[in-house]
């Protein structure tokens, strides 16, 4: 495994990758990794030839008020654990490579990110969409795996893909849960014990949600209204939001049509820690009497 830190060093290296034939998966992250980004990691050594991590904290998708600095990191153990999965190369920038001075160019899409996750974090999706895009020109990926713990990312980002016409398949992998449910996350340190136990709750709001939907609810407040009132009567949660959607365009109407692929989005504080999560749902068809269930796509 090599590490790479320049973007021109990299960019050689994937041409020469390409022009031998090889096929490349990028897995883009944060570092502090854990079983979920390596659940990528192990998705893309089955897709491609090649698998190159990227680790950086990118501060253009933090907030002013956010947690950049705070944001935990473990360069070490994170190349001990890359070596350890079979990645081929890290590309580990330091901000000014990706970012140097009179950089002035930003990625906006419209419309899908600016509610829910965008509304209470404005700038975040213009931040990833940049430096996603400008990670998949230092690494020429041909495929770009990311996860579903991120759900409106992943529906940022295939947007971003379509419209730029960047040649890259994106690949959406399960999320990768603690035994109770809690969404695996480099944050998930910063929960207290307390915390920590309540978080579940969070899962335990979707699923709720979800069962009643298999039974046939269809009326969108109504499942809001079993996700807010699992969080409220668990106490200790800040909601920033608990909403459903249609899946793939995230549009609210007031009541889901049958065979609906509906989204489940919650974001939700404990103490200070920002937590997010989902789940993917349909609704039963007219036709169906056993609904499936399913949370991946
Ligand atoms: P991050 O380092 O938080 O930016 O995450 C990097 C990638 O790992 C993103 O595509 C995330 O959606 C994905 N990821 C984070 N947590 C999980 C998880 N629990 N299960 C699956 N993928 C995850």
């Amino acid at each position: 495994m090599e590490v790479i830190t320049k973007i021109k060093e990299m960019q050689i290296v994937v041409d020469y990758l390409r022009a031998s034939g090889k096929k490349i998966a990028c897995v883009p992250t944060m570092g502090y990794l854990h079983e979920g980004h390596l659940s990528l990691v192990k998705r893309a050594k089955e897709i491609a030839d090649v698998v190159i991590v990227t680790l950086f904290v990118n501060p253009t998708q933090f907030g002013p008020n956010e947690d950049y600095n705070r944001y935990p990191r473990d360069f070490a153990k994170d190349k001990a654990n890359c070596e350890q999965a079979g990645v081929d190369f890290i590309l580990h920038p330091e901000v000014q490579e990706m970012y140097p001075s009179g950089y002035n160019t930003e990625i906006n899409i419209r419309e899908i990110s600016k509610k829910f996750e965008g509304a209470f974090r404005p700038i975040h999706f213009n931040g990833v969409a940049t430096i996603v895009s400008k990670l998949f020109m230092a690494t020429k990926p041909h495929y770009a795996l990311f996860g579903q713990k991120d759900y409106q990312q992943t529906l940022v980002i295939k947007q971003m893909a379509r419209d730029l016409l960047i040649d890259v398949a994106i690949v959406i992998a399960p999320t990768i849960r603690e035994l109770d449910g809690l969404a695996k996350s480099s944050r998930n340190i910063f929960l207290s014990e307390s915390e920590r136990k309540n978080a579940t709750n969070i899962y335990k709001a979707l699923e709720l949600a979800a069962e009643e939907i298999h039974k046939g609810e269809k009326r969108r407040k109504v499942i809001n209204g079993i996700m807010h009132n699992v969080l409220r009567s668990a106490g200790a949660f800040h909601i920033d939001y608990a909403m459903s959607a249609d899946a793939d365009t995230l549009d609210e109407p007031e009541e889901f049509l049958s065979g609906q692929r509906i989204v489940l989005l919650i974001a939700a504080y404990l103490g200070k820690t920002r937590l997010i999560d989902n789940y993917i749902v349909s609704l039963p068809s007219s036709i169906s009497s056993r609904p499936e269930r399913f949370e991946n796509f």
